[in-house]
């Protein structure tokens, strides 16, 4: 099952947008304000791209704003280096909150004299019940749950208790405040949720201020009303939570009445977008840190060579529905290829490489052959590239003993080097293993350019670089992360990693042009793909990782033809 749509509509539409054009035609608002309100305990993820453009976007293109906010109700699990890192990554993704950056910390006390409100007008008592009490109290989705004994103290006892909560006269645990709903509420969210708990622990904003924490049910709307926010789009798990927001709104003297509405997460297949999971990954050192090229983190994504516009792109193309399904992985990678397609120039080198002597090449001559930089993009102009007498061609392009459906080098064939010459391969060098060390080839001069003038054609045409003149670099090719589509659906998610997800390459044989690419900088290798230079590149050590093959199986799927 997908989602996905295969158009990239400039003109978006969808029950979202189709909602916030309604009110805006209705004059409900004259201002659209949305916002993306991450929890700062762990990196962003392709799937928050997808709630970060819908919402960034639904702002743009209805003259409005969006809101970045931290959702920083949770002291013990929140962290300086995940704000930073998601501020840089919604940056990156090409997105722009000006001075809208607000924590949900900012509002602690608002929060709190609303809480006081809830209690004076008899909607929330402090409980003394612990938290597997409460639980117990809370029925299950077949039975009503038990009112509390503590339900019905008056209001003067509730305030007196709330307020000593926050003055820390009670350890962890010993008291909470609750709405006073309906335990026997259907929606097991209004069966009298807790408000706040008591946590003698350091807040990274508040520092000591507090030691009872609102939580996110409590904060959450309240910080959409203060922050005037006009349409609050959360993904499906919280429609249950929508009673409780519209309920808390309806109860408390806010500004403004924000709406909330949900649509489908993304769900990518070949990998997980739970922060718990990749929290995990991360910290069982399953992987390189969260951004790790193999990581679905936008962090990741980025170091891989993904272009912020291919993620945009292919957020783009999903539908925003209320229905849940799952992407193929092979969606997105054909949004990144058809990018750089266009963009990344192209180079030669050598991944896996075998010697090849030209022997009736001049002992140290050299010359230099242009060669284009990108055929999709005439303005990209050519490059020289350097040919000598020994040269480098890719292991797998040469067979002993070919089989019928091999037209790649062989004992006896000519086959042509790309940009340079035919040449034919005359004799095998082995080494005491056995194995194929060197080849012994001729070129002919008359071929310069690749192409014979008597018209005689080759079956097929590799890439080469001059072994004098080559960077040798480390280059990481990257598979999908886990092994299954849906990782954990029997059993333990980690089970379902995949063994070989990465492979580390030395010795690799780059054209000259590449020996001062920059982190970050993107190329297609001919044949093989498209290539990032690393941040581990140190000065005249390039290390690249494969963004991306250039099979195009999405396209296939779409009966769009590959590119094979
Ligand atoms: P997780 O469930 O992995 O812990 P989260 O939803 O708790 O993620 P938040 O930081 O609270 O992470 O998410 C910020 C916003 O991003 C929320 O509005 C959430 O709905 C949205 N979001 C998170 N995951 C996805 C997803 N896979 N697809 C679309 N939106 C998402
Ligand atoms: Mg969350």
């Amino acid at each position: 099952m997908t989602e996905a749509e295969t158009s990239n509509d400039a003109t978006a539409s969808d029950f979202i947008r189709d909602i916030v054009r309604d009110d805006i035609a209705a004059g409900r608002h004259t201002e659209v304000v949305t916002r993306f309100p991450p929890e700062p305990n762990g990196y962003l993820h392709i799937g928050h791209a997808k709630s970060i453009c819908l919402n960034f976007t639904i702002a743009q293109e209805f003259g409005g704003r969006c809101h970045l906010r931290f959702d920083d109700t949770n002291p013990t699990r929140e962290e300086q280096e995940y704000i930073a890192a998601i501020e840089d990554d919604v940056r990156w993704l090409g997105f722009d909150w000006g001075d809208h950056v607000y924590h949900a910390s900012d509002n602690f006390e608002q929060l709190y004299q609303w809480a006081e409100h809830l209690i004076e007008t008899g909607k929330a008592y402090v409980d003394d019940l612990s938290v597997e009490e409460i639980r117990d109290y809370r029925g299950s989705l077949t039975e009503p749950g038990r009112d509390s004994p503590h339900r019905d103290r008056p209001v003067a006892e509730n305030l007196d208790l709330f307020r000593r909560m926050r003055a820390g006269e009670y350890p962890d645990g010993a008291r909470v405040l609750r709405a006073k709903i309906d335990m026997a509420a259907g929606n097991m969210n209004l069966r009298d949720p807790v408000l706040y708990r008591i946590l003698h622990a350091a807040h990274p904003r508040t520092g000591s201020d507090w030691c009872i924490y609102p939580n996110y049910d409590f904060a959450h709307g309240q910080c959409d009303a203060i922050e005037g926010i006009t349409h609050s789009l959360c993904t499906l798990e919280f429609a249950d939570h929508r009673p409780l927001y519209d309920w808390l709104l309806d109860s408390l003297p806010v500004p403004v009445r924000p709406r909330q509405y949900e649509f489908s997460r993304l769900n990518l297949g070949h990998t997980v977008l739970s922060k718990r999971r990749l929290t995990e990954l991360v910290s069982d050192g399953r992987v390189n840190g969260w951004d790790d090229p193999r990581m679905p983190t936008l962090a990741g994504l980025r170091r891989r060579g993904v272009p912020a516009a291919a993620i945009r792109d292919f957020i783009g193309r999903l539908a925003i529905t209320k229905s849940d399904g799952v992407v193929e992985m092979a969606m997105l990678e054909h949004c990144v290829r058809e990018l750089l397609n266009v963009e990344a120039p192209r180079r030669m080198a050598v991944l896996r490489p075998l010697k090849v002597v030209i022997e009736n090449y001049p002992e140290g001559d050299a010359e230099e052959l242009a060669a284009v930089n990108n055929p999709n993009d005439p303005d990209a102009g050519s490059r020289m590239v350097p040919f000598s007498r020994e040269l480098y061609i890719e292991r797998d392009d040469f067979m002993e003993d070919p089989p019928k459906k091999f037209f790649r080098l062989a004992p006896g064939r000519e086959v042509r080097l790309r940009y340079a010459y035919f040449i034919t391969c005359h004799e095998v060098i082995k080494d005491a293993a056995g194995e194929v060390v060197e080849l012994r080839c001729s070129y002919d001069p008359a071929t310069k350019g690749g192409n014979a003038p008597d018209g005689r054609k080759v079956k097929a045409t590799l890439h080469w670089v001059s072994a004098a003149h080559a960077t040798a670099a480390e280059v990481r090719l990257y598979d999908h992360l886990f092994q299954r589509e849906d990782p954990g659906a029997e059993g333990d998610f980690l089970a379902d990693l995949n063994p070989a997800s990465l492979e580390c390459l030395v010795g690799c044989q780059l054209e000259p042009s590449l020996a001062d690419l920059r982190p970050g900088e993107t190329v297609q290798f001919e044949r093989l793909g498209y290539f990032c230079a690393d941040p581990d590149t140190k000065p005249e050590q390039p290390v690249l990782g494969r963004t991306l093959g250039l099979r195009d199986s999405w396209a296939k799927i779409k009966g769009q033809g590959g590119r094979g």
